[in-house]
């Protein structure tokens, strides 16, 4: 599979201004030309290998997550969830990601898989990630409760998780961002919102302009079970123009055709 030129020329400029501590230059017409380029597999390696000690500080973060993972696991401090729980779900993938989402609480397909975000909302994201040319292992995705909220038995769906369930479980969720430390977090829905800052507002007024938890930028946007169940494209495209915002702040190369992209 060939990458364009394009991002790894970026990529090489980036690092030689971590270097130099000044912005190289590129003309926009080399650019253009480098957009549709293929590369050799061997340049992209050298380009987009992570160093040794990006390779340190995520085996070292992973560590750190496993400890508190198995933490999780035998938690009971919520003791009607422990009770009902398949499994907890701690959270997937990459511990030095630049770009963490946080969303609610696992459902059903999640408490039986282990992981959030597996569900149809889950495969959404994941479309929207590959959208902005992330696979899910390059981010971190985690939610405010790791047990999946508790139903009366015989009946169907989710709930949300109450305040107080959340209120429990969220020292798990921030340790998890202190390891991480990610370049820029993503609440997916109000109840995330809720959960990671402890504020209600509507989420019109939430999505589509930065926040910061801890120092660190924060982007509200829909839960994607929101776009399964509104999906008028002007909702879609909102969710989208945040991601949008994300990758601008992350110095993500953003193509002509990802600017005019609809979920
Ligand atoms: S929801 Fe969180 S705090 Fe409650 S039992 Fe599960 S892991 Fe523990």
């Amino acid at each position: 599979m060939t990458q364009p030129a394009l991002d790894l020329v970026i990529a090489a400029l980036e690092r030689i201004r971590e270097k130099n501590d000044r912005a190289p230059r590129a003309s926009r017409t080399a650019l253009a030309r480098l957009q549709d380029a293929p590369v050799a597999p061997s340049l992209r390696e050298a380009y987009t290998s992570p160093t040794e000690q990006q390779l340190q500080a995520a085996r070292n973060k992973a560590d750190l997550l496993a400890a508190i993972r198995e933490r999780v696991a035998a938690c009971t401090k919520c003791a009607h969830l422990a009770c009902s729980r398949t499994q907890t779900v701690f959270g997937v993938g990459n511990p030095d990601a630049d770009l963490m989402f946080i969303g609610e609480a696992p459902g059903a397909d999640e408490d039986q898989q282990g992981e959030p975000f597996v569900g149809r909302a889950g495969q959404l994201l994941t479309r929207i990630l590959k959208a902005m040319n992330f696979a899910r292992e390059d981010v971190y995705i985690a939610n405010i409760l790791k047990c999946r909220p508790d139903m009366p038995a015989g009946s169907f769906g989710n709930r949300p998780p109450t305040p107080a369930e959340m209120q429990t479980c969220r020292p798990y969720l921030l340790e998890q961002i202190d390891i991480i430390q990610p370049s820029v977090l993503v609440a997916l829905g109000a109840v995330a919102v809720e959960g990671l800052l402890g504020m209600r507002a509507a989420m019109r007024d939430l999505r589509g302009r930065w926040h910061t938890y801890n120092n660190i930028p924060l982007m509200i946007t829909y839960h994607p079970a929101y776009l399964l169940r509104n999906q008028a494209p002007s909702e879609k495209r909102k969710v989208w123009e945040d991601m949008l915002l994300v990758m601008e702040r992350l110095e993500r190369p953003i193509t002509e055709r990802q600017r005019n992209y609809f979920l």
